[in-house]
């Protein structure tokens, strides 16, 4: 049971009881998400799962987030081990613009452990003109990391994969991650898990709350909300041919078999490619890969008050 090579499915604590369904695939494995994920990592274990779990107390998102500099605990780390996880996540806070501090916090308190993931929650500049200082931090910590990339404020979500370092809360780039060498990343299985949104969102763009649902269309690598799927059959093994269309009444753990169907699908392409960055350059060739992001806005300035999963509220995977 080790991490190589593997596309995980990172879910909320309520999904556990589907989550054997969810993480069933080939080459998956489970990240549990938010306060209780060790919970949930001890009832899968229970339950006879077999392949890789994590959890990710997602402490860096939502509007009451907590900086990086609050420090790590000890206690977290335990609680996976004793529920049986792979390897600890730390409970890391987010990584703001040009805060230093927080990372610097967070990569020298991880140094305490021998066998713990940094996980690094970051503003979209530290992929952007920050990202000398960023590799080089990571270089002198030596540790395994994963990050956690924010939306810009843009909207469009930075290219994280490119480093090829695990990838939390992340979209189909996870893909990609494991194209550029990455030993495991994660893809939400829905919105507000597929996305670190900033805390302040702009007032002008309308951020779609995370309780709706989308599938992956295949062909754009990009998940479209079920009521704008694409006319088509879809040829991966849950749906067998019928049309994709056929989602938008089905419940969101069908849409969701449909969802890790297709990465999986994708993934054991990608795993026959002689070159798998090539491979993946080009699925992003023919169309654009930020389809994800801009099929995950929608331009209603009102849906960002909504409570729920929704940005302004309290984040609750
Ligand atoms: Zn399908």
């Amino acid at each position: 049971m080790d991490l190589h090579d593997r596309l995980l499915v990172q879910l909320s604590t309520r999904d556990v009881y589907d989550a054997r369904t969810l993480g069933g695939q080939p080459q998956s494995g489970l990240v549990f998400t938010g306060q209780a994920a060790h919970d949930a990592v001890r009832m899968v274990r229970r339950q006879g799962y077999a392949g890789p779990v994590l959890a990710d107390r997602r402490r860096y998102a939502g509007s009451g987030r907590v900086s990086g500099t609050a420090g790590l605990s000890a206690h977290w780390i335990a609680d996976q081990v004793e529920a049986r996880v792979t390897i600890p996540l730390t409970d890391s806070g987010y990584i703001g613009r040009n805060d230093t501090r927080a990372l610097r916090t967070i990569l020298d308190q991880a140094s305490r452990w021998d066998d713990v993931v940094a996980v690094l929650p970051l503003h979209a500049d530290w992929l952007g003109p920050d990202l000398p200082a960023l590799t080089a931090a990571i270089a002198g910590y030596g540790g395994p990391v994963a990050l956690v990339a924010e939306d810009a404020a843009s909207g469009a979500r930075p290219e994280a994969f490119r480093l090829g370092l695990p990838l939390l809360s992340a979209g189909p780039e996870a893909l990609g991650a494991l194209a550029h060498g990455a030993p495991w990343a994660a893809v939400g299985v829905r919105e507000v898990l597929r996305h670190l949104y900033p805390e302040h969102p702009p007032a002008d763009g309308g951020w779609r709350r995370g309780g709706a649902r989308s599938a992956l269309v295949p062909e754009r690598l990009a998940f479209v909300p079920v009521e704008r799927l694409p006319e088509g059959p879809c040829p991966c093994a849950a749906c067998h041919g019928r049309p994709l269309r056929r989602l938008a009444g089905a419940g969101e753990l069908e849409v969701n078999t449909h969802n890790v169907t297709v990465l999986h699908r994708l993934h054991a392409r990608m795993s026959r490619a002689r070159h798998r960055r090539h491979w993946w350059d080009e699925r992003l060739g023919a169309p654009p890969h930020h389809v994800e992001a801009a099929g995950d806005r929608v331009a209603r300035p009102g849906v960002q008050a909504g409570g729920g999963a929704g940005l302004a509220g309290p984040e609750e995977p």
